[in-house]
């Protein structure tokens, strides 16, 4: 899959750490795990609702999100204001978790679709 496509459907309308021209290395753990259920047919990125951005959805799943993939993040914890440890007011998770997230409170994916 291109990545300028996965970009389009994760990280430019989900991630507020989004830049255009970002190096591909800098990805998330979320939007790993994302690429990863995408290359694997578990969701179809072109046939999926749309979801928007909910932080009570991201706040419900921050534990459980957080032991599947952000522990093995390379963002975690130091520099993500989100699963860091303190309190940040209007803290924001990367753009996969938010959509991994949105996904999960669905019903398209499950736990146990997560590596
Ligand atoms: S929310 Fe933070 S720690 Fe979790 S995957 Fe995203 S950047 Fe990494």
């Amino acid at each position: 899959m291109a990545k300028h496509r996965f970009q389009n459907y994760v990280c430019r309308p989900y991630c507020m750490f989004f830049k255009d021209g970002q190096k591909e290395e800098m990805s998330c753990r979320g939007a790993e795990e994302v690429e990863r259920l995408v290359q694997q047919g578990s969701v179809d990125p072109a046939n999926m609702p749309t979801l928007r951005k909910e932080p009570a959805v991201w706040e419900k799943h921050k534990d459980v999100l957080g032991d599947r993939v952000c522990r093995t993040c390379a963002f975690f914890p130091g520099d993500c204001d989100f699963q860091g440890g303190e309190e940040v007011e209007g803290a924001e998770p990367c753009g996969g978790f938010i959509l991994l997230a949105l996904w999960y409170e669905s019903g398209l994916i499950r736990m146990t679709d997560l590596e």
